[in-house]
């Protein structure tokens, strides 16, 4: 129900944020590190002075409080997970737009119930 101007922009700035959600098929939550690491071979380079190996990336997503997974991408995976990361943060956010809009229309609704109340009192 669309009963006040307010409650119709409310509606309207939500169904602009549509079009900016992504698929959520296509959505990783999670941070990607680069890492340089030593091989298992002593005589390597990379236990001296020489440079370690890498670089490899990580998938990093926390799975509860102090844990964390982690997962070697494939540098073959790499853009793909970086796409999905991104698409992750823009979920985020727009879902934490539409959380501020739903809240103003149980705001603008409890309002509107004010009003009607307030209009009752006014008529007796
Ligand atoms: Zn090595």
């Amino acid at each position: 129900m669309l009963r006040t101007r307010q409650q119709r922009l409310l509606e309207q700035r939500k169904a602009k944020l549509v079009p900016r959600l992504p698929d959520p098929l296509e959505t990783v939550r999670g941070t990607l590190v680069e890492r340089y690491l030593t091989c298992g071979n002593a005589n390597c380079r990379c236990h001296a002075k020489g440079p370690r190996h890498g670089p490899y990336y990580y998938l990093l997503t926390s799975t509860g409080p102090g844990k964390t997974r982690t997962t070697l991408v494939p540098n073959d995976q790499l853009v793909r997970v970086r796409r999905w990361i991104a698409n992750f943060k823009r979920f985020k956010d727009v879902s934490e737009k539409i959380t501020e809009l739903n809240t103003e229309l149980v705001r603008a609704s409890r309002m509107d119930k004010g009003r009607s109340k307030r209009a009752g009192r006014s008529g007796r």
